[in-house]
């Protein structure tokens, strides 16, 4: 294994990718980083300032004054933790819109490429081995069914005391699907030379070995 090695996870939302990466840094002793948590941060911020998302001018100027990091596994909006308070359905769907602008995705993806300059690190999203990573050693396209990702995200919601229903959630899942696959810049794609793993019917660690098994 080279010293310093860069491993990319894209896939769609609710496949597993955030789980399944973090048990792999763990695995490997090396920093994971959650890209979506950082599109999530400025689609909370856009709701919490009242900002009219397809003001593009306004999304613009506020985030020329907004600082985005990934550290040590929290994602911190202008210095404050925000983990917490990313997990909604509402900021899903605005993380979803945002993303589409050209400004919000240079000023991220600048920041993740510097990441990944000085230490090996695992980082998930949609378009980190087709765009950010371009070049990372391993690259892998983690996906699952609808019907399972939806049963897994209500889940996870209804763990968190929020009861959203299955269709509902169902049907955030394809409609962010489409916007992902289908915007202009970047869109969530599978690299040519990323190992496909559909996640449908297995377990969490029956996907971390068999990630682990490819990179060892
Ligand atoms: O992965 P997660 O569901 O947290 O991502 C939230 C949204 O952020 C996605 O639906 C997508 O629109 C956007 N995103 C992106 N590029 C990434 C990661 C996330 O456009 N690398």
């Amino acid at each position: 294994m080279k010293d310093i090695f860069r491993i990319a996870i894209d896939g769609p939302g609710g496949a597993g990718k955030s789980t399944v990466a973090k048990e792999v840094a763990h695995a490997l002793g090396i920093d994971y980083i959650d890209t979506g948590a950082m599109y999530r941060a400025v689609g909370y911020k856009i709701i919490r300032e009242g900002i009219d998302p397809g003001d593009e001018k306004a999304v613009e100027k506020m985030l020329s004054e907004t600082d985005i990091d990934f550290v040590k596994g929290d994602v911190l909006l202008d210095g404050e933790k925000v983990n917490g308070q990313i997990r909604t359905p509402e900021v899903s769907e605005m993380a979803s819109l945002c993303s589409a602008y050209a400004f919000v995705r240079k000023k991220l993806v600048t920041a993740q490429r510097k990441m990944g300059k000085t230490k090996s690190i695992i980082m998930d999203g949609r378009d980190i081995g087709t765009n950010v990573l371009a070049d990372a050693e391993y690259k892998f396209f983690v996906t699952a069914s609808p019907d399972e990702r939806a049963k897994r995200r209500q889940k996870e919601l209804s763990e968190k005391g929020r009861g959203v229903s299955y269709e509902e959630v169902l049907a955030d899942i394809i409609k962010r699907d489409h916007k992902d696959t289908t915007r202009r810049l970047n869109p969530l794609k599978q690299a040519e030379d990323a190992i496909l793993i559909d996640t449908t019917g297995m377990t969490v660690e029956e996907v971390v070995s068999k990630i682990l098994k490819e990179i060892k």
